[in-house]
């Protein structure tokens, strides 16, 4: 019996040209839609261009099927201060057909949208479901929810913090309703748990079970008070 590993292909993303803003604008999704249009009075055409005209800007295309062509776009730009960058994801409904793809992806993208970044943020719509969930898929945190952009809309500020410290549970350790990330010591796979009245746990990756005391969780080195703070500071 022989085993063949799978090289893992990175086939759906893709980085962007000038050109794919004009494909998708068109058929961008109703809420992104609203969204840019709340936040800056953009069109969808304005918002996609955007980010080209800004120096050291990061920016990539989703790729569908064939006949869908581009079906979302992402990147992330740089803003006055260092180490903050702006990351924005705009799709098309299409993604939906490419979830699992695009997911399995995402974490190599997003470590090189982080290459020269500490932090990562935008403001989400917070009737924006879909858009809030990828950002949470990715690694973001609602660090706070107020009134924002042109139309003072509620818009949720979402970070994505890169510099972190590793901890590991003790006796005192809780975990929020909404959720905390768990990292596992074998594959380092993230896993979600909701509350930690469990003593081992499966990774849902690598299947080993592991056993509370060896499962790490992260610890930005700002803490949330403290980016809120910053963010609607340097507004
Ligand atoms: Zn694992």
């Amino acid at each position: 019996m022989s085993v063949f590993i799978k090289e893992k292909k990175y086939r759906c993303v893709r980085k962007a040209t000038v050109l794919d803003p004009k494909v998708l604008a068109p058929k961008l999704r109703e809420s992104d839609v609203s969204e840019v249009w709340a936040s800056h009075k953009a069109t969808p055409l304005e918002a996609l261009t955007f980010p080209f005209s800004i120096k050291g800007h990061m920016t990539f295309s989703i790729i569908g099927n064939e006949d869908q062509g581009v079906i979302g776009m992402f990147g992330v730009v740089p803003t006055d201060n260092k180490g903050w960058g702006i990351a924005w994801l705009l799709t098309s409904d299409e993604l939906y057909e490419h979830r699992q793809q695009f997911l399995d992806e995402c974490p190599k993208w997003v470590e090189e949208m982080e290459t020269n970044y500490s932090y990562l943020y935008n403001h989400v719509h917070t009737s924006n479901k879909q858009s809030m969930a990828w950002m949470r898929a990715l690694g973001f945190k609602t660090i706070h929810a107020y009134a924002y952009g042109e139309l003072g809309h509620t818009f949720a500020l979402m970070c994505k913090a890169k510099e972190y410290t590793v901890k590991k549970f003790n006796r005192y350790s809780k975990a929020p309703k909404v959720g905390k990330d768990i990292y596992c010591p074998h594959c380092n796979f993230r896993n979600t748990v909701y509350h930690l009245s469990w003593v081992a746990l499966e990774c849902q990756h690598c299947q080993d079970m592991v056993g509370k005391k060896f499962w790490t969780y992260r610890e930005p080195a700002m803490s949330n008070k403290k980016i809120k703070k910053y963010l609607l500071d340097i507004r």
